[in-house]
């Protein structure tokens, strides 16, 4: 039943109240294209629908943007609407306020860019604090990306560029394919219009071609089937979507003639065993292609993704590939976590609880194993929405700087232990912090999606008093060195030698300092501590860089480059 029909069918239901107060809410909002505002949260609320999510969600859905854009406040909602409504447009609204920017840092490298999206997507979690607010964000972007066409297209990028990467990935990781499919699809058409319009235009005439192949011999397929006795709900095809078809293409000499999977004729059956039975009775009739068999319900893929996969060589000599799988597996791989909801409302929670796979990445792991918990926890509904809550972040907080960059850091940490993760520097130069535009003292507690802003003067040095409330080791550690070396206690400090002291005996030029430091940065070392005092007559300086390290094949050539230095006249070291 579609949404409108269920609200029409009780209108005095949660559904139908959310509806009426959101389209007065917007009533008097466009959107870009002109149209009615209230058509965003309505479709949104629609895909939550077919996502089959529960009432609050699709209520909240309804009412996601209604906080943000209009005089409405969240007292309003939840006093209208209870608590649970009221968290739930609470956690689309905060992050609403996220912005990803993928060029934020300049000068980068790309494991960095990839290690900043992936605190984002952490922080996403983080954030929503409950699965079915990522639900809603996804559901609110995937409505975004199918009108991004009204928007100015510096925004038309940036927001492509925040979906595909960290909204696609993330209804990757949540196992909703489908979602992330589409997401990441229309993404690629505005990132890389050439590019889709390319493989938009090479893929057309190979897809209706092999699409006609495939319909006429599904008949002979079903048959060969029905005499084996077994029945499949569905047969249909599936079509590689534009970007990953643009991606294999670029491993294939753009190639289309060598993609083989660019349409997979997939078969839904209703038991595992069938599904083995299937791939015997496909074999049998047809000759595999050697490697190309791939049994992901014994294997699953690390994202659980489960299915029977083979490439044959079918009727008139053309290679097919056939994807053999149950209802449920499907219904996982189409709606991912949110299939659970399915399986809850239905009541017929099948033995799904998943299989460990090393190797993963360890947040993708914990969400892996709390995805099981919440298959075990179905059984028990009470239990169930517990289990949705997201607290696997509960000992990390995510914090970003006004440029939108991502830390990650241990609750509790202040803005002292934030400024010593941006840059030494900006630890040691720290005087005060805005949080989110409001001063606060430097052991204030920072909290997930804080927007942080480091107040500097130039040349301070940290206080003694922040080893009493810093929490990480990076700011502990950084304030010890700068506290030693300005008591000149430096020496005889420590039994064992835990860093390497520079002596560097230089001609003074300005930038030297400079140049100096960014070649042990680029040596991945930090200097902890630093002091320069003039020789007699002014003309050479002696300058005093401390790191931390022992390692003496690392100290050797940090020496010889520093001796490559324009300006270096001298350099020895001391382990101290
Ligand atoms: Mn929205």
């Amino acid at each position: 039943m579609s949404l409108q029909a269920m609200i029409r069918q009780n209108p005095t239901g949660v559904l139908a109240r959310a509806y009426a107060f959101a389209e007065k809410a917007h009533r008097q909002q466009k959107r870009k294209s002109g149209e009615p505002y209230f058509n965003h949260p309505l479709a949104t609320a629609e895909i939550l629908h077919e996502w089959h999510m529960d009432d609050a969600t699709v209520a909240a859905g309804l009412l996601h943007d209604t906080v943000e854009d209009t005089g409405i406040t969240l007292d309003d909602v939840r006093h209208e609407f209870g608590d649970e409504i009221a968290f739930l447009v609470d956690g689309v609204t905060k992050l609403g306020r996220m912005k990803y920017r993928g060029d934020g840092v300049r000068g980068k490298t790309q494991n960095a860019a990839e290690g900043r999206a992936e605190s984002m997507r952490k922080m996403v979690l983080a954030l929503s604090q409950d699965l079915r607010v990522v639900f809603i964000k996804l559901a609110d972007r995937m409505h975004n990306m199918r009108t991004l066409g009204a928007l100015p297209p510096a925004k038309q990028k940036r927001i492509a560029l925040e979906t595909s990467e960290i909204y696609a990935p993330l209804a990757y990781r949540l196992g909703m394919y489908n979602v992330s499919g589409e997401l990441e699809d229309i993404a690629f058409s505005y990132l890389s219009p050439k590019e889709y319009e390319w493989v938009r235009k090479t893929a057309e005439e190979e897809y209706a071609a092999r699409l006609a192949y495939l319909e006429s011999i599904k008949p002979e397929v079903e048959a060969l089937l029905h005499k084996h006795n077994i029945n499949p709900t569905t047969i249909d095809f599936r079509a590689k979507r534009y970007a990953s078809l643009y991606r294999k293409l670029l491993r294939h000499a753009m190639d289309i003639t060598k993609i083989h999977d660019l349409i997979a004729m997939r078969i839904i059956v209703t038991t595992v065993p069938e599904c083995y039975a299937t791939l015997g009775v496909i074999h049998e009739a047809w000759p595999p292609v050697p490697g190309r068999i791939k049994d992901y319900i014994a294997l699953p893929k690390p994202n659980s993704y489960r299915s029977l996969h083979t490439t044959v060589i079918g009727p008139a000599e053309k290679i097919v590939e056939f994807q053999i799988r149950t209802k449920a597996m499907h219904d996982e791989s189409e709606y991912g976590v949110a299939a659970h909801w399915l399986y809850k409302v239905h009541k017929q929670a099948g033995n799904l609880t998943g299989e460990k796979l090393a190797g993963e990445l360890s947040w993708v792991r914990q969400l892996r194993d709390w995805q099981d918990r919440i298959f075990e926890k179905e059984k028990d509904p009470e239990k169930f929405l517990e289990a949705m809550k997201i607290d696997f972040f509960r000992h990390r907080i995510f914090a970003i700087t006004p440029r939108g960059e991502v830390f990650d850091l241990p609750t509790g940490a202040t803005p002292i232990d934030f400024a010593y993760h941006i840059h030494s520097d900006v630890g040691n130069e720290a005087t005060g912090a805005r949080v989110n535009g409001t001063l606060v003292p430097l052991d204030h507690e920072l909290a997930s999606g804080d927007m942080v802003e480091i107040i500097r003067q130039k040349g301070k040095r940290p206080s003694e008093d922040w080893l009493k409330f810093v929490k990480t080791a990076v700011a502990r550690d950084h304030i010890r060195a700068m506290l030693r070396a300005k008591d000149g206690a430096l020496l005889g400090a420590s039994r064992h030698p835990s860093r390497c002291a520079f002596k560097i005996v230089v001609e003074n030029r300005i930038g030297l300092i400079k140049e100096i430091s960014s070649l042990i940065a680029r040596n991945h070392m930090n200097i902890m501590s630093y002091h320069a005092e003039l020789t007699q007559g002014g003309k050479h300086s002696f300058e005093r860089v401390d790191i931390p390290t022992t390692d003496i094949a690392k100290i050797q050539k940090i020496i010889m480059k520093l001796k490559h230095i324009k300006g270096v006249k001298e350099v020895s070291y001391k382990l101290v």
